[in-house]
């Protein structure tokens, strides 16, 4: 369910995803679109029909309830829950929806064990924590997880993922080895035991910049939006040209004359110190535009930067449009303006947004992708 009492709009381009997704397959034939969290707001099921059409075998969503959801919208595809089972609908779901779902301690094996020798058999994911120390078997348990496979034929090892932490600093290639030497001693052993499995460890960062993790197949998520997860690091030009598919916009509502020494929005926290003209426009933090871009951020009007002025409110955001103005164009009640993307050339990357917001493009997508969407 999408953000439904405001006029934001959030037009996503499924070519520029498709186009992202391409320049990976060139490298690599087993492409994974990670998808969850709804495609960082892009839309599960749109993008989840859009790289099946790319030819993707497999889809990566994040809890299991995400898998059943993609797999209720038709997908036929192999579906992998990054995040496991968690309860008894996702224990379930393994068999009534057919997700494949990484297991990452023992107990969740004996349960699924348990269960198969009701529903029949099933095959699982392995997560191994090299190094993130969130979820997955540790290294040392490996023999262990080998001799619960040989007494439970009926649960069946096809893949084993581990995720890299710090792929994306040039400074730590040693953290990133480390991580990669773990998980190849944890494939080896499952192979030399006779499991056949798909082995994955990159995301985007490792995709790009770290071929030794490459394996058999990539989780590739910020990278298919169009973000160059290295983009402020030596080691940018690494990434093919991408393409960032979520424009936002929000309309201007009305525009009025702020004269030297009047303030604007709650507190007065901005005083114009000459005469300006200032567009009023329809979105705010209550639909998940952060109340931190206060005095910080910029919206694009008609191809120009629009600066944030005084506190951003629940629904509405003041921008300085006097510059624009003074361009000779005209801003009127109807007008959209642009909180990411946009025309050019004040075209608003979502490394810019992320920039004045504090935080990272995956998070800005997340939050402006719950609003409503249209695809182009
Ligand atoms: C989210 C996620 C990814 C994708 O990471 P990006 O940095 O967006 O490419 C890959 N693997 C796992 C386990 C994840 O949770």
């Amino acid at each position: 369910m999408s953000i439904q009492y405001n006029k934001i709009q959030v037009q996503v381009s499924l070519e520029n995803l498709r186009h992202n997704y391409r320049v990976f397959r060139s490298t690599c034939d087993n492409v994974i679109p990670v998808i969850k969290s709804d495609a960082y707001g892009h839309g599960l099921i749109e993008v989840g029909q859009a790289m099946e059409q790319e030819g993707a075998e497999t889809l990566a969503v994040g809890f299991v309830n995400e898998a059943v959801l993609l797999r209720e919208s038709g997908c036929e595809k192999r579906i992998f829950a990054l995040l496991g089972p968690v309860d008894d609908a996702d224990f379930a779901a393994l068999w009534d929806h057919d997700i494949l779902a990484a297991m990452g301690r023992f107990d969740q094996l004996e349960r699924v064990a348990q269960m198969a020798e009701e529903r029949g058999e099933v095959r699982v994911g392995l997560k191994f924590d090299t190094g993130m120390r969130r979820l997955g078997f540790r290294p040392e348990d490996v023999p262990e997880v080998i001799e619960f496979f040989r007494s439970n034929p009926k649960v069946v090892p096809v893949m084993a993922t581990s995720h890299l932490a710090l792929a994306d600093e040039p400074e730590n290639v040693a953290a990133v080895n480390g991580q990669a030497e773990k998980f190849q001693t944890a494939v080896d052993a499952l192979r030399g035991a006779g499991f056949e499995i798909e082995a994955n460890l990159s995301n985007s960062a490792g995709s790009i910049a770290h071929e030794r993790c490459h394996y058999d197949s990539l989780r590739l998520g910020i990278a298919l939006y169009g973000c160059n997860p290295l983009h402020d690091t030596e080691w940018a030009g690494r990434c093919g040209e991408l393409r960032p598919a979520m424009d936002v916009s929000a309309p201007v509502m009305h525009v009025h004359c702020l004269k030297k020494g009047e303030s604007v929005s709650y507190g007065w926290t901005y005083t114009a110190d000459h005469d300006l003209t200032v567009a009023v426009v329809g979105v705010g933090y209550a639909d998940n535009y952060s109340r931190s871009l206060s005095n910080t951020g910029y919206m694009n009007i008609k191809g120009h930067r629009a600066p944030i002025l005084g506190r951003i409110c629940m629904q509405m955001t003041m921008v300085d449009v006097t510059g624009i103005m003074g361009e000779g164009l005209d801003v009127r009640p109807g007008d959209r303006a642009w909180l990411l993307g946009g025309p050019g050339p004040g075209t608003i990357t979502p490394e810019d947004l992320a920039g004045w917001w504090e935080t990272i493009t995956y998070e800005v997508f997340c939050l402006l992708g719950m609003n409503r969407r249209q695809y182009k």
